[in-house]
């Protein structure tokens, strides 16, 4: 008889988590993404600001699967499931399955400003990392070669947009950059006098966190320099700057960290989305009447004990693909299925610089140092592969030694 077929979409946390579960089973698994490596997204921000390089905080998915004998990588992109017909169509193939589990992830939301994308781009990728480090570089160059003082001030200033961890983190980083490792590197202008703003709609920074934990955020990014305008959201962005409330600010640099959409899986499958373009799906995680398929991740929409839906985390995916992947065994062996899927949260963290970080993890909350420490042991035990653990550590070392950051290139730009 031939084998049963597991299709799983999408090699990033949740994705990646149900494959390496599912390794060595009796079954055929087929692993489908439209990129050949799988990215440690919360370490993106230290590509944008030139504290870490592309290939520290990614790895390719065929290396990391390779000892999975029943497991295949194909590079592409979905463009469609057949519920009916159980194939789902990457690019011009088709690809059956008998058992299809959807984590595709989430991409920018521009709350209906589509048109700001180009003037603030948004982290989710590297090439938005990579791009984004270009942007805040080349401003300082610029502002270098500035021939007035308005000039200078537009290239010195950064509007980051969102007070979410990203956001936060962008903020903290971008600062660090501008006080500390290019205080020295420049001679027309002091790096130091860059502006950073950090816009938020909301009242608070890191509204996720305990009230506690957002106002000591909100100290440590005042430390720093950084501008924090709460209660205030953007109404317009273009080229030179943007609108806070009805407040013009003249800035040459501004970052998205706003918000998410879910990618376009509820399209494939023809099903109605929540308000974030998330799939919504039953306790086990599985499509409403499709016990055959499953959407995880920042795709899926699924709640709490308390009936709350469950946060975009990296852990929140590596358990659901967990949980499906135990799930399948289960019914390939036809044992008794596990109980319904319950989100264990172990703590969430967030840095906002140089020995600044906020930790809750729910019966204690910490921040500065020991918080920052905590940061720094969690990512570096959660990227894939040692050398790149190896790497970033030591990276990391060497920027806290010699107040430096290594990885400030412009790339992409040069004529040819
Ligand atoms: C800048 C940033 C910082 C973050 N920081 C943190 C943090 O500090 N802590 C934390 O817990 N979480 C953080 N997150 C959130 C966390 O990264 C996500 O919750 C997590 O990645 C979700 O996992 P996933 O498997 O659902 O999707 P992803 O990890 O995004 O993986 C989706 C995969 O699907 C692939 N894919 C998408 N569409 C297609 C298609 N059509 N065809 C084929 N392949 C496709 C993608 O290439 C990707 O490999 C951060 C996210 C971002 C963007």
């Amino acid at each position: 008889m031939a084998r049963p077929r597991i299709v799983i979409v999408g090699a990033g946390f949740g994705g990646l988590s149900a494959a390496h579960c599912l390794a060595g089973i009796d079954a055929e698994v087929t692993v489908i993404d439209r990129r050949n490596y799988h990215l440690f997204q919360p370490l993106l921000y230290q590509v944008a600001t030139a504290g870490l390089s592309p290939a520290q905080i990614a790895s390719p998915i065929r290396a990391i699967l390779r000892r999975a004998a029943n497991e295949r990588v194909v590079l592409g992109r979905v463009t469609a499931v057949d519920k009916e017909r159980r194939v789902v169509t990457v690019e011009d193939r088709e690809v059956p399955y008998d058992y299809l589990i959807i984590a595709t992830g989430a991409r920018h939301s521009y709350f209906g400003h589509d048109d700001w994308e180009h003037v603030a781009p948004g982290l989710k990728k590297i090439d938005d990392a990579t791009f984004i480090r270009r942007r805040i570089l080349t401003a300082f160059e610029n502002a270098e070669q500035a021939l007035d003082a308005e000039a200078r001030q537009r290239f010195l200033t950064f509007v980051v947009i969102g007070a979410g961890p990203t956001g936060v983190e962008m903020a903290g980083a971008i600062a660090e950059l501008a006080h500390v490792a290019l205080r020295h590197d420049f001679r027309t202008i002091n790096p130091r006098d860059a502006r950073i703003v950090l816009v938020e709609a909301g009242a608070r920074v890191l509204a996720a966190f305990p009230p506690s934990l957002s106002e000591a955020a909100l100290q440590s990014l005042q430390r720093l320099h950084v501008d924090v305008r709460l209660g205030k959201a953007v109404s317009q962005c273009d080229e030179n700057g943007v609108t806070i409330g009805d407040q013009r600010l003249e800035a040459a640099t501004i970052i998205w960290a706003a918000g998410v959409m879910a990618s376009s899986a509820a399209k494939w499958l023809g099903v109605e989305p929540d308000r974030v373009g998330r799939v919504k799906v039953g306790q086990d995680l599985s499509l409403p009447g499709h016990p055959e398929i499953f959407v995880i991740g920042d795709t899926a929409c699924t709640v709490d004990s308390n009936g709350q839906p469950l946060p975009g985390l990296a852990p929140v995916a590596k358990q659901q693909g967990i949980y499906v992947a135990r799930l399948l065994q289960a019914k390939l062996k036809g044992t008794a299925s596990p109980p319904p899927f319950r989100y264990r949260n172990y703590g969430t963290l967030a840095t906002i610089g140089r020995r600044a970080a906020v930790a809750d993890f729910g019966w204690i909350k910490i921040d500065g140092t020991l918080a920052w420490l905590l940061w720094g042991l969690v990512h570096i035990s959660f990227l894939i592969g040692f050398r790149n653990q190896l790497v970033v550590m030591l990276d990391w070392l060497w920027s806290y030694l010699t107040f430096q950051s290594g990885a400030r290139l412009i790339t992409g730009t040069e004529p040819d």
